[in-house]
């Protein structure tokens, strides 16, 4: 006999449409695969919803260890989060986007900070006798690179800003264009 009867479905199918099973007499489950990949499913969504739960339970309580944790993540994959954010960027843009939108509104605070700091930084490093003209221009030119070529260009400061030894003036000289990804590896160094 080739067929089987199917508890859940109460059907009479192949022995095929049964998934192998050592524990039973004639080898495979009572229950047709379609009907044991709802049970999965099921057992799954049950302990998937448990599972995660108990994960967002244990970061809010251990907040600070969780971002130690995922800055050292950071630090030690720069290069292939970095990849990863390209590849996703360029082949799902409108999940990217999605991600992006929703990674900002979580760190919304975060991010605010650092603009204040940052924009205290610029003022204190921008001299009385600044050319805030030519600035601009170079400012569009990166703009304008990034809009012709695709590639995102940023301007840097050729002496950091906020270095620990030296400190640059945010002036025209001071300034030099770059792609994102040139400028992301050279951070905050200076040599
Ligand atoms: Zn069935």
């Amino acid at each position: 006999m080739n067929t089987k009867h199917c508890v859940e479905c109460h059907e009479h199918k192949q022995l095929t449409e049964f998934y192998k099973h050592s524990g039973m007499v004639d080898g495979v489950y009572n229950k047709c695969k379609l009907c044991q990949r709802g049970v999965q499913r099921v057992w799954y969504d049950i302990n998937k919803k448990t599972h995660l739960s108990n994960v967002a339970n244990w970061k809010k309580q251990h907040s600070e260890t969780v971002q130690v944790q995922q800055q050292k993540y950071r630090d030690d994959n720069r290069d292939h989060i970095n990849e990863r954010m390209r590849a996703s960027r360029i082949n799902n843009p409108e999940l990217f986007s999605i991600q992006s939108k929703k990674y900002y509104y979580a760190n919304k605070e975060v991010y605010r900070q650092n603009a204040v700091r940052r924009r205290l930084i610029v003022k204190a490093a921008t001299p009385k006798w600044a050319d805030f003209s030519k600035m601009r221009q170079i400012y569009k030119q990166a703009h304008q690179l990034t809009e012709d070529t695709g590639i995102a260009y940023e301007v840097d400061h050729i002496v950091p800003l906020n270095n620990l030894l030296v400190c640059g003036l945010h002036c025209d000289t001071n300034l030099q264009i770059l792609t994102a990804d040139a400028n992301r590896h050279k951070g905050n160094h200076y040599s």
